[in-house]
């Protein structure tokens, strides 16, 4: 799986963000995938997240 993502400084954000993966407000630094512009506060965060992601996928896989 290739990770592709911008890690984005916005110290004054127009809306409120949260990471997808923790639930946790995002102030100044975070990461964002790109082509689906989801935000994560970091790489942990969004490495957890495409993790679950593909287990479910699995998951679908051997259920059909
Ligand atoms: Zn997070």
């Amino acid at each position: 799986m290739r990770f592709a993502f911008v890690l984005v400084n916005d110290r004054t954000p127009f809306r409120k963000t949260w990471c997808l993966q923790c639930c946790e407000d995002i102030r100044g630094s975070y990461l964002r995938e790109i082509g689906t512009q989801l935000p994560y506060c970091d790489y942990e965060c969004y490495a957890l997240f495409r993790e679950t992601l593909a287990e479910q996928k699995d998951r679908v896989r051997a259920a059909s």
